[in-house]
């Protein structure tokens, strides 16, 4: 294996907790390894105070951790600067607020938002809700049967009108890794801004923003070893600098004055803060930011290529495990490792992919059934039940896929399937 999972593990205390756990759910969210805990409660014990509003040393301490970890994520993705990372709570947020801020400032009646079939939800309401406020439509790229995306269509669909395209960069069922510069190139050639939720790439593959070419960029830290609690959106210095923000409160104005005659408001004179914090109203997670920071630290000491090495590894040995039984498990989308992430989903025939997972939790084995939060998705392959899926990290090793594929072969002869 390319990377030392037994001493990996060692860093994790849940694995210490349950040494039989076999987690195969890390699309869904990630275990934290010592270090990031530490760090939160090493913030908490030793730097706590609010930032930014006070004078005294505490506070000026996290002032500075906090506008440390801006600059530590912004390396991470090879940002142009600090000051165009945001932190929300996750890629939801992120998109909600990016969505928010576009329809605000950009989208006209007519207006078009290119999005895919493959998004997660969290990638597709919040624009279908603001198209519906601005009177703007969606238009939707479908994937062809390797789930891989339809490029011609998407050519076919942005044009003069299309003001956002808005995609994932691996879907969070496939697994298939879209060619994002291509999506860009064919965006801005009508002067669209490119979003990319990154919420399955970022954590296990090197992003470079500046390579691909892109305008904004969304993802969370508890999908990358990090807390719950804290997510990125990453954009443009030019476009942020731009947009008004849609969330208002403290911390993200430098002056407020009004004037008021007989209980109104008459005059009124609000001075916007600096990038980042204009939309960073409010009360800062600080030690989340802390603990993301040491997850990215952790990340970048075994290097997302040796990550992404390693899960093309385990995946590529899992589908060779599953087509033994290929009459009986269909697996989503392309079996294409170049072009796959860790993320496998299937359906055994003839079985609820609820009763499938159930089944395995009883052998303490953790993986995911439903939609995964992309029922569309799931209708358009025609799956009315959902899938089941099995996401790796780098704590996962042959070993659980052995114990994986045993406890199906175990399910099967049981069922009688
Ligand atoms: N986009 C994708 C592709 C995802 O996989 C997820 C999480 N399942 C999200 C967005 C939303 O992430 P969060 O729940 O952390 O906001």
């Amino acid at each position: 294996m390319v990377l030392d999972v037994s001493s990996i593990r060692e860093d994790f205390p849940i694995f210490r907790r349950y040494p039989d756990l076999v987690y195969l759910d890390n699309a869904a969210t990630t275990h934290k390894p010592r270090v990031v805990i530490e760090a939160i409660r090493n913030f908490y014990e030793n730097f706590n105070a609010n930032i930014h509003r006070g004078l005294y040393d505490l506070s000026q301490k996290a002032t500075e951790i906090y506008e440390d970890a801006h600059e530590v994520v912004a390396k991470f993705i090879n940002a142009y600067s600090w000051e165009e990372v945001i932190f929300t709570r996750n890629s939801t947020e992120s998109l909600n607020l990016l969505a928010y801020s576009i329809g605000l400032n950009y989208l006209q009646p007519g207006d078009e938002i290119v999005i895919s079939i493959a998004e997660h939800h969290s990638n597709m309401l919040p624009w279908m809700r603001i198209a519906e406020l601005r009177n703007a439509s969606i238009r939707i790229v479908r994937v062809d049967e390797n789930g891989e995306m339809d490029y011609r269509e998407l050519e076919n669909i942005v044009n003069e009108k299309t003001k956002v395209v808005s995609i994932t960069h691996v879907s969070n069922v496939l697994g298939v890794i879209n060619d994002v510069k291509k999506i860009a190139s064919i965006a801005h050639r009508v002067g669209a801004i490119v979003v990319v939720d990154g919420a399955q790439s970022v954590p296990h593959i090197p992003i470079d923003v500046k390579a691909l070419d892109i305008d904004f960029l969304v993802f969370s830290g508890h999908k990358m070893l990090g807390p719950m609690g804290i997510g990125v959106l990453w954009g443009r210095k030019d476009i942020l600098m731009d947009m008004d923000p849609p969330f208002y409160g403290g911390d993200m104005v430098k002056s407020v004055d009004i004037a008021i005659r007989d209980s109104n408001i008459v005059k009124k004179n609000i001075v916007l803060n600096d990038l980042p914090w204009k939309f960073e109203p409010g009360t800062a997670n600080v030690a989340d930011a802390v603990g993301l920071v040491e997850a990215i630290r952790y990340l970048i000491r075994i290097d997302l290529n040796n990550i992404d090495l390693h899960e093309k590894e385990l995946a590529r040995y899992t589908i060779k495990r599953l087509e033994e039984y290929n009459e009986k498990i269909t697996i989503l989308g392309s079996k294409d490792i170049a072009k796959k992430s860790g993320i496998i989903s299937f359906v055994l025939q003839g079985l609820d992919p609820q009763v499938l997972a159930y089944m395995l939790s009883t052998k303490n084995i953790a993986i995911r059934a439903g939609f995964h939060c992309a029922q569309p998705l799931h209708r358009y392959l025609g799956l009315n039940k959902g899938s089941d899926r099995i996401s790796f990290y780098i704590y996962n090793d042959y070993s659980d896929i052995d114990r994986f594929v045993d406890a199906i072969d175990w399910i099967l002869k049981e069922l009688g399937i």
